[in-house]
């Protein structure tokens, strides 16, 4: 992880033009032997993907994530007790990891949590000129070295982001560092075993070449866990065809 498993071999499994259409490239995946992983064989380089990341990738609108306006959310989670999966954060040290234009965090710290985020690239300011609030920028392997060695949070998330980061065993450790004991991550992934993803290889939307330089299975999230000695455990929600897993500080 790729190859987090201990597996040496893979092997190409599909090649598949960009699944969003913006141009005629066509990408290669290849799948470890071991786990499952499938991975996209060779990886662009970030600045090839600025071309794919820009002004205009959804993520980056404001009310990206959003179901319904901001107080109606507020009102849904403070009666139902939940939010985008997790325990309504309130009073506890939020960190989003891959934040987009901060939608998550902005509710988020509406419901009391004390929030931060974390995001590859600046996002660009929505049309009041805000810009989410950004604690941390660049690679997680940079993290590292910006986090103070007392930084924790209490609850870490990742919704739909470990499958974009080059380095997803490392970024699973940053987490893991970051949280604080006693503290969970939940961590979204589209999940790539799902029956429609592997009959249509890589032509399935939610394969979403290049951004998805990483392909999960239960299998290989588990495994990238074992890797840093997160116990992490798997659960499918059938309704996005993803992986929720929750990742527990052992
Ligand atoms: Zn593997």
């Amino acid at each position: 992880m790729p190859q987090s498993c201990g597996s040496t071999t893979s092997s190409w499994a599909y090649s598949a033009p960009t699944t969003r259409g913006l141009d005629q490239r066509e990408w290669s995946v290849f799948e470890c032997s071991g786990c499952s992983h499938q991975y996209m064989n060779p990886q662009p380089s970030w600045e090839e993907l600025q071309f794919y990341y820009n002004n205009s990738y959804d993520p980056y609108d404001p009310v990206h994530g959003s179901q319904n306006e901001d107080d109606r959310m507020i009102e849904l989670a403070k009666r139902t007790g939940v939010f985008r999966h997790i325990p309504v954060p309130m009073g506890k040290r939020l960190l989003d990891v891959g934040c987009g234009a901060g939608w998550f965090l902005r509710i988020s710290k509406k419901l009391g949590a004390s929030s931060k985020a974390w995001s590859r690239a600046n996002t660009p300011p929505d049309s009041h000129g805000n810009r989410a609030c950004v604690y941390f920028t660049g690679r997680w392997s940079h993290t590292f070295e910006q986090a103070p060695g007392a930084t924790q949070f209490d609850i870490i998330t990742a919704n739909h982001v470990v499958e974009h980061v080059p380095e997803p065993v490392e970024t699973l450790r940053a987490i893991k560092r970051l949280l604080a004991p006693g503290g969970f991550a939940w961590i979204a992934v589209p999940n790539a075993s799902y029956p429609i993803c592997g009959a249509l290889k890589g032509l399935w939307h939610i394969t979403d070449l290049p951004y998805h330089l990483m392909q999960f299975t239960p299998l290989s999230m588990a495994e990238a866990g074992r890797g840093n000695d997160f116990d992490i455990t798997v659960v499918l929600l059938p309704v996005d065809f993803s992986s929720l897993c929750c990742a527990k500080n052992a």
